[in-house]
Parts: C-alpha cells; structure tokens; sequence
C-alpha cells in the first residue's frame, strides 16, 4: 500500500527495531513508547483496521495474538507466578480501531506493552 509506513517498515523502505520477523509477520519497537517495553505486532499484508478482517484473517489474528507471550518473555514481562500465588510482572495487548478507538497509524497492529508497575491506575 503506497504512503503506509508500516508497509514500508514491513518492506525495510523505511528502519525500525525489528524483534520478531517471520513469512507472515514483524514486530518491532514502537518509536514513542509509552512503556519501558513497547512493541507493535503487524502483518506483512496490509489491512487498514481489524475491521477489515475477513475470516480468511483469523487464523493470522490469532498468530499475532499468540506472538505477545513469547515477546513479553523475551522483553522480560513475565507474568510469573510467585510461590504465594500472586502474579508479578505482565503486559497488556491492545489494538486501536478507528477514530474512535484512537487508532492513528491504518495498518492493524496490536501493541505489546509491559514494564515495571505500568499502568498503574490507568484503565
Ligand atoms: P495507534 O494509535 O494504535 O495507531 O498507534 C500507532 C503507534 O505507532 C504509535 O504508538 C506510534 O508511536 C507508533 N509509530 C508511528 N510511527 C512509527 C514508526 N516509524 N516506528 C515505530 N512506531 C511508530
Ligand atoms: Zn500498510
């Protein structure tokens, strides 16, 4: 798609921090995080919101869904269960859509984003 930057990040036209890449998929850090851990998980295909998914997309969605334990693991997120039964650490998986859903970059990409005591009092 001409003029998306995240198909020219996918396509390498433009630089990111890549951490995860695969035939289908890329992951890299957001480049204003809002966490000490932000990272963004995108199909190489373009599609502007998850609105657009067909049912054709499913099985991608949940491959990009099922990416953000491996990349909170990696990023040292956790959770970990400690011995007393309480979860320390963890991360939350978002994805805008639409105006309204504060979405500003139409190509889907879900947020990863973790890092000690976020989010604390924030929805
Ligand atoms: P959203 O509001 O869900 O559309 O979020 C778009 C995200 O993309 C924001 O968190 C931006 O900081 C991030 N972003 C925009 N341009 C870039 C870029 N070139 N590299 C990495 N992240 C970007
Ligand atoms: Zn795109």
């Amino acid at each position: 798609m001409d003029n998306c930057i995240f198909c020219k990040i996918a396509s390498k036209q433009i630089p990111s921090t890549i951490v995860y890449e695969d035939d289908e998929l890329l992951a890299f850090k957001d480049i204003n995080p809002a966490a000490p851990v932000h990272l963004l998980v995108i199909p190489k295909i373009h599609l502007d919101t998850l609105s657009s998914a067909l049912p054709e997309h499913h099985v991608m969605l949940g491959k990009m869904l099922g990416l953000a334990p491996q990349l909170a693991v990696e990023h040292g997120c956790g959770p970990v269960r400690q011995a007393d039964g309480q979860y320390t650490g963890g991360y939350k998986t978002l994805i805008n859509t639409g105006a309204d859903g504060g979405q500003e970059v139409y190509h889907l990409h879900m947020h990863v984003i973790g890092g000690p005591k976020l989010w604390r009092g924030q929805s």
